[in-house]
């Protein structure tokens, strides 16, 4: 006979209204030892060619420890056909795909995700679309990962939902499994409550969220602004830890995401790197090399800091001679208009940078569309002399905390955006205001003319202030805020 909660779990399975294209098999429901579930719109693992691989990136690694030590299981898009999926990632987490439609990843994805909510929560830096039929098609999503979260998590067990693609994911699965404890974290900035009051479904989305027990933000502005919003827009009151909803406690805090800092010191030291590192050095024949690294992506600023750069060579001509700007553009999201626009934009400026200034074998603007693996990127990072990070909006930035990891001598200089979350822990960078093209290039200045004595003195204060941000301190935190009972109870 089954035990009580096993019961329960029965009884909410029939109660689940999920898409009947949800293809849930019946033995899910029959797992009753999963304590973590982990909500995300894509699984960890990826099809490469016949092989299902783990797949490369922060989240992923960040989460791999907290879910080692527990029973854990993955609700995720697989990123196309889910045949031949193993149940178990190679590292033994419990794989539950959500499968999509083509319109789905259209309309649910690409639209209302990256059309809608990313453009918005990056304050409007391109204008957002609003489609009903976007909107309605992220209610059916969200509905089916919140149904197989439901169906997944074990009694009594947490779910942890992450990023903007899901917000409605906390309050259905709420109403499906009241016993679970859900926790959501924003990896993107949270707008100002005047910007946000924008979205023609503002209280919707704001009730998915507040369905939780725990959200976390990558800065207390964010965390601010979406106290605001709960308030103004959705009948929220504010507590001394958050916010009471319909009865509810839920906390709200500053989380700040960080980076994997022991692998990154081993990469930096590791001899294979040296070697790269003194590749590129010689390939650069002296010259001081800048270095952008980025998601090919509107919202980081690539063709300012470009423009900045050519202003820096019409000051200075000479320095066509000997300086280079090496700018890395990762691949991404090509299937969405803007991105193609922002690609065609920097290829331009490019070409029309080095149409003026490149003379033979000396080329000022390298530029190269590609993903770089993170050993191969480790070195160009120890190479650099001076890195640029120049989002006009970004949620954290790991590129930003990377570098300075890797800066082992302690030389070198970041240039960085005082609007990405990075830059409220890395307060020894040159700080820069991305859309001041001319600002910007004073700071180039001041990098290349920076004494090797401040240079260390900052870059070590930079190291220490990222030494603190830890990702596997992070997932332990936010884990931890998720479990916690709630403080400041409703008044
Ligand atoms: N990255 C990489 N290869 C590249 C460029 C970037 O592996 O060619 C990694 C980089 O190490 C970092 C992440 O991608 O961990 C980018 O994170 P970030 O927060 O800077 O930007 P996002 O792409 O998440 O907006």
């Amino acid at each position: 006979m089954l035990a009580g909660p096993a019961r329960e779990i029965a009884r909410w399975t029939i109660d689940l209204t999920v898409d009947p294209t949800a293809n849930v098999s019946a033995d899910v429901t029959a797992d009753l030892t999963v304590d973590l579930t982990v909500v995300a719109n894509r699984l960890p693992v990826e099809r490469l060619r016949n092989r299902w691989v783990v797949s490369p990136g922060g989240l992923v690694a960040a989460l791999e420890p907290v879910m080692h030590e527990r029973r854990a299981a993955w609700v995720g898009w697989p990123g196309g056909s889910a045949s031949g999926l193993p149940s178990m990632s190679p590292r033994g987490i419990r794989l539950v795909p959500v499968p999509l439609g083509d319109d789905e990843v259209r309309d649910y994805y690409h639209g209302m995700s990256n059309g809608t909510l990313w453009p918005l929560f990056h304050d409007r830096i391109r204008l957002p679309t609003f489609h009903r039929h976007w909107w309605h098609c992220y209610q059916t999503v969200n509905d089916r990962f919140a149904g197989l979260a439901a169906q997944t998590a074990g009694p009594g067990g947490t779910v942890w939902v992450h990023d903007y693609q899901l917000a409605l994911v906390p309050r259905r699965l709420r109403e499906l499994r009241p016993d679970v404890r859900i926790g959501l974290f924003l990896h993107i900035p949270f707008p100002s409550p005047d910007l946000f009051a924008q979205l023609p479904w503002r209280a919707e989305l704001l009730r998915g969220l507040l369905g939780a027990d725990a959200l976390g933000f990558q800065t207390r502005q964010d965390a601010d602004h979406f106290r605001a919003a709960a308030c103004s827009l959705a009948g929220a009151w504010r507590t001394r830890g958050g916010l009471v909803h319909g009865g509810r406690s839920i906390r709200v805090d500053a989380l700040p995401i960080g980076i994997d800092t022991n692998n990154i010191v081993a990469l930096a030291r590791a001899e294979k790197t040296l070697e790269k590192m003194a590749e590129i050095r010689g390939l650069l024949e002296g010259r001081r090399l800048f270095l952008g690294v980025d998601r090919m992506d509107y919202t980081k600023g690539i063709r300012p800091r470009l423009r900045a750069f050519e202003t820096l060579l019409q000051r200075r001509p000479d320095l066509a001679e000997h300086a280079v700007f090496l700018q890395v553009a990762v691949p991404s999201r090509e299937m969405a208009l803007n991105y193609a626009s922002t690609r065609g934009e920097i290829e331009q400026l490019v070409g029309s940078i080095n149409g003026r200034y490149a003379r033979l074998g000396r080329v000022p603007v390298q530029y190269q569309y590609a993903r770089l693996d993170i050993d191969e990127l480790v070195a160009y990072y120890r190479a650099a002399d001076i890195m640029v990070v120049t989002p006009p909006r970004d949620g954290m930035n790991l590129v930003a905390l990377e570098f300075v990891t890797t800066r082992v001598r302690n030389l070198g200089v970041l240039i960085l955006s005082e609007f990405a979350g990075a830059a409220q822990h890395l307060r020894q960078a040159l700080l820069v205001n991305p859309y001041d093209v001319d600002g910007v290039a004073d700071a180039y200045e001041r990098a290349l003319d920076m004494p090797e004595s401040e240079q260390r003195r900052r870059m070590r204060a930079l190291r220490t202030a990222a030494q603190r941000q830890d990702v596997h301190d992070w997932a332990r935190r936010a884990l931890d805020a998720i479990t916690a009972p709630a403080t400041g109870a409703a008044a």
